[in-house]
Order: structure tokens, then C-alpha cells, then sequence
């Protein structure tokens, strides 16, 4: 039972590393760019080190893996049948730091987009970037009333 369970912590330590600059984060960007957004990444200034920071949309873009960030009702998030109530806390703490986040950014007057990373599969990915495209452009235009692009 430890050997699974430290074998599991190693692997959480091991993709929380990596949290930065993950597959479906490029992917996004890589997107975003041929759609002629530009854009900061990882910007330390602001709650939670945004992963994709548009400017000029007042946009932030975060690209959450399904597992990690507890996409609910998502085919690729489910607990552990092992170490159960470890993973639900973990979880539950990286799901409440991301909502803890997201209310911060928006009260400094950022709109918070969150993707996960079933939304970036071969069958989705154009569906989620057109959303994703649509929902930038208008996140903003209308802001207390007054409309500013
Ligand atoms: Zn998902």
C-alpha cells in the first residue's frame, strides 16, 4: 500500500513541475497566435501566475489539465480507487486555490476563461478555439455599461 501511494506522490510532485508549459497550454497558444492574439505568459505580477495573459482583451486564459484541476463530470477525472481521500483533498485544494484565483483576477477587472485539456482533442479542438476566439472578443466590450472597443 506505501509503495502505491509514494508512487503516486511522486507522480503528483512530477506533474505539478511540469504545470507550466504543458501540451494543451502550447497547443492554445500556438492557436491563439495563428489567430493573431498576442499575449504574456505566466505573468507573476497577477493571483496565481496566469498561464495566457491577453492585454488588450483584459483576458486571461487558464489551460487546466482534466485530472489535476478536478474537471467535474469529465470522463478523464476520476479519484483513485486507492489513497481515496489523499487525492480529494489534493484535488479539492488545487480546485479551491483556482477558484480563490479566478475571484481575485476578476475583481482586478480580468475575465477569467478556464479550458481543460478534453476541450483540445483532435474532434474538439476547433469547436474550443472558435468558442474560445468569440468569447475574447466580447469578454470585455461592455464593461459598467460603457462599451470600450
Ligand atoms: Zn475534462
Amino acid at each position: 500500500m506505501a509503495e502505491v501511494h509514494n508512487k503516486e506522490v511522486r507522480s503528483y510532485n512530477m506533474s505539478r513541475i511540469r504545470s507550466k508549459n504543458t501540451k494543451p497550454e502550447l497547443l492554445v497558444r500556438k492557436k491563439l497566435y495563428e489567430l493573431g492574439f498576442r499575449y504574456r505568459l505566466h505573468v507573476k505580477s497577477l493571483p496565481g501566475k496566469p498561464d495566457i495573459v491577453l492585454n488588450k482583451f483584459k483576458v486571461i486564459i487558464q489551460v487546466n489539465g482534466c485530472f489535476w484541476h478536478g474537471h467535474n463530470g469529465c470522463k478523464n477525472f476520476k479519484i483513485p480507487k486507492t489513497n481515496t481521500l489523499w487525492w480529494e483533498e489534493k484535488i479539492g485544494k488545487t480546485k479551491s486555490a483556482d477558484l480563490a484565483n479566478y475571484r481575485k483576477l476578476e475583481e482586478l477587472g480580468w475575465s477569467v476563461i478556464a479550458i481543460y485539456q478534453c476541450q483540445l482533442s483532435k474532434n474538439t479542438l476547433d469547436f474550443t478555439m472558435n468558442g474560445l476566439k468569440n468569447s475574447i472578443l466580447s469578454a470585455n466590450t461592455v464593461k459598467n455599461g460603457v462599451k470600450i472597443s
